[in-house]
């Protein structure tokens, strides 16, 4: 049974999940390459179960054993008791490899290893460690303590075993799953990524405005959030890097990367994270950008 989960990358998503973790009752060690990171993933997730408090969804003496159970680190020993690391680093293949290459070492012999990609082979991913047969997908959905689904992706190479102890993690921390097979994106961004990069294309070929696109599909397709809004939620560089792993990956021009979607990652314009994408989170409202 899983007791102490680490987790490499304190970004969005890595203290998203360091926080369902250590509500579920995991000890939790949060990594991530720079201290300011650490610092503000603390910061958040503090905030985050602050407002679980007030609409009484965790008790305050819950939120308080939670959080004490939560470390971070710089420092890759901190994982030498971890049952299993969740990587939620940057999406760049070589960052990620470079992070297997150098937790290896620190993990104990039985540890397992999944991975928070959202696009890139589970497979290649397993292959650059020294056990694919305990590394795993497992995806969670932004932001981790509100959405419900976990996607796992069994590499070629994964054994049953790890299945089925990532499959009970992912439902001891409240989360129904899906099972993906190991193909680029799997099944919510293979979906998801093609429409965000059209709609992205509507606004490039001036079909509509910013404005225009996200109350078309939310109005017209009943969605919660617009095309634009949930791109810059996810962040600009994750959905050009899914983009890229699809048309690189699945060898279609159907999947190619809108320029306008490049133009805003080359500009640094991220998103959400950034404080500007679509929109510019700036002042007390969003406003578009374009
Ligand atoms: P982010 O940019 O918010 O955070 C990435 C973090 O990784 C940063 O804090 C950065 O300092 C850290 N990092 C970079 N290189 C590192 C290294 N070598 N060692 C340790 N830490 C390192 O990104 P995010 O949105 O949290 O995405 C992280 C992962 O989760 C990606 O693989 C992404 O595809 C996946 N994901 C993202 C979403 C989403 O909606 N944003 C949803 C599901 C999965």
């Amino acid at each position: 049974m899983i007791k102490t989960i680490g987790i490499i990358g304190a970004g969005q998503m890595g203290n998203g999940i360091a926080h369902v973790g250590a509500l579920s009752g995991l000890n939790v060690c949060l990594l991530d390459i720079s201290e300011d990171a650490l610092k503000a993933a603390v910061g958040n997730i503090d905030r985050n179960m602050d407002r679980q408090v007030k609409r009484s969804v965790v008790s305050d003496a819950d939120r308080a054993a939670a959080m004490g159970r939560i470390q971070t680190s710089t420092d890759y020993g901190a994982f030498k008791d971890c049952d299993i690391v969740i990587e939620a680093a940057t999406e760049d293949e070589d960052v990620k490899v470079k992070v297997f290459e150098t937790l290896v070492p620190h993990l104990r012999g039985d540890a397992m290893i999944a991975t928070n990609t959202s696009s890139i082979s589970v497979t290649r991913l397993a292959a650059s460690t020294d056990r694919p047969e305990k590394f795993i997908g497992m995806h969670f959905m932004n932001p981790v303590p509100m959405m419900n689904l976990v996607e796992i992706i069994r590499g070629l190479g994964t054994d049953d075993d790890t299945y089925q102890q990532v499959r009970a993690l992912a439902e001891q921390m409240g989360k129904t799953v899906a099972l993906a097979e190991d193909f680029p994106a799997f099944i919510v961004n293979r979906i998801l990524l093609p429409m965000i990069n059209e709609a992205i294309y509507t606004l490039y070929e001036g079909v509509g405005n910013v404005e225009a696109i996200d109350t078309a599909m939310k109005l017209g397709a009943n969605h919660p959030m617009g095309p634009l809004e949930l791109a810059d939620f996810i962040g600009l560089d994750t959905c050009l890097a899914v983009m890229q792993v699809l048309y690189d990956g699945l060898a279609d021009s159907k999947y190619r990367p809108c320029p306008l979607l490049v133009k805003y990652v080359e500009a640094g314009w991220l998103g959400r994270k950034a404080g500007r994408g679509f929109y510019d989170y700036g002042g007390d409202k969003p406003v578009p950008t374009r």
